[in-house]
């Protein structure tokens, strides 16, 4: 193998260290920063996802809250425990794990958190602050993008970024995030989507190739440049009678092909996901630290 595989749980490694010294300060004039996680319905990857969140506050000495509520559970209900957890001083940030049943509105529960304490960065109050460089919370997943690239020595900085996917949560935001005139950033981005004509002639022209798509091994060796740095954020489930529970999860990168010519690049699992885990920690601290009147 050519590349250097960037392992997500040693940057975060690094995030989790510096966010331990905020939160002793915190916790030193009697603050502990608090994360609540609301899931409708159960979807067991929702589920999984909701207890990593869990698990990742407990190590760092955050206060978690769960609220688990059936998938019959009404609008009305979703909203008035929204607006419960927007008048909870324990609590400092929140989400609402996405996706929601079909019959309550995602955008209404999004348009309910206060902006003040939307964990997750998808209230739009928050999307324009992050689109005009002036951000409070960012969305966790194009953070730990951002961060990855930063802390492994691939600053984006003057570099062509080709993103392939165009979705709320990864896509858009990061190429919001890695254009801004600022340190970290500064790319020059191109996003693609599935109306994108000659899409492996444009992916081939990325210094730094993202994928965010949702298609297993979807980037194959012949759509990269060689010395490139490919980050995979896909997260798929395939069949694999081998593996003890009879699945096993695998990017929308072809890693091994790819790996022969990149120059750097993500796994999965252990790429970006623990990455999304530790910038919801840090969005909570922030958060804490902003009511306490803390810079961070
Ligand atoms: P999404 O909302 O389904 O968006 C997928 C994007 O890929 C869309 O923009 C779609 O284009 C594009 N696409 C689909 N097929 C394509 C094709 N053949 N050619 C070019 N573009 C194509 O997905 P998402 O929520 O962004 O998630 C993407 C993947 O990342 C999923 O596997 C998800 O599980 C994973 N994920 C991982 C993390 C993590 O922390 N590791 C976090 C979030 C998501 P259109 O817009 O034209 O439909």
């Amino acid at each position: 193998m050519v590349a250097k595989v960037i392992h997500g749980p040693e940057v975060a490694e690094q995030i989790k260290e510096e966010l331990r010294v905020k939160i002793a300060e915190l916790k030193g004039r009697g603050v502990t920063p608090g994360l609540a996680v609301v899931l409708v319905g159960e979807d067991p990857a929702s589920q999984q996802y909701v207890r990593n969140k869990a698990k990742s506050c407990e190590e760092l000495g955050l206060y978690s809250r769960t609220i688990l509520l059936p998938a019959e559970t009404s609008e009305a209900k979703v909203l008035e425990v929204v607006d419960q957890l927007n008048a909870d001083p324990a609590i400092h940030g929140f989400l609402v794990q996405l996706p929601l049943p079909k019959h309550i509105d995602e955008n209404k529960v999004i348009m309910r958190i206060d902006p003040n304490k939307d964990a997750d960065g998808f209230h739009p109050i928050n999307v324009g602050r992050m689109l005009i460089g002036n951000p409070m919370f960012l969305p966790a997943t194009p953070h730990g993008i951002q961060e990855m690239l930063v802390r492994s020595g691939n600053d984006p900085e003057g570099k062509h970024v080709v993103i392939v996917g165009r979705s709320n949560i990864v896509g858009k935001p990061l190429a919001a995030i890695l254009m801004q005139k600022r340190r970290g950033a500064n790319a020059t981005v191109t996003v693609c989507h599935s109306r994108t004509r000659d899409l492996a002639s444009i992916v081939r022209t990325g210094d730094i190739v993202v994928a965010a798509i949702g298609s297993p091994r979807f980037i194959t060796a012949d759509m990269v440049k060689p010395g490139a740095v490919v980050i995979d954020v896909g997260t798929n489930r395939v069949e694999d009678p081998a593996a003890k529970k009879g699945y096993r999860w695998v990017g929308d990168v072809d890693f091994d092909a790819v790996a022969e010519k990149a120059s750097a690049i993500t796994p999965v699992p252990g790429g970006v996901g623990p990455m999304t885990r530790i910038m919801l920690m840090k969005n909570t601290v922030m958060a804490a630290c902003r009511s306490a009147g803390i810079e961070y």
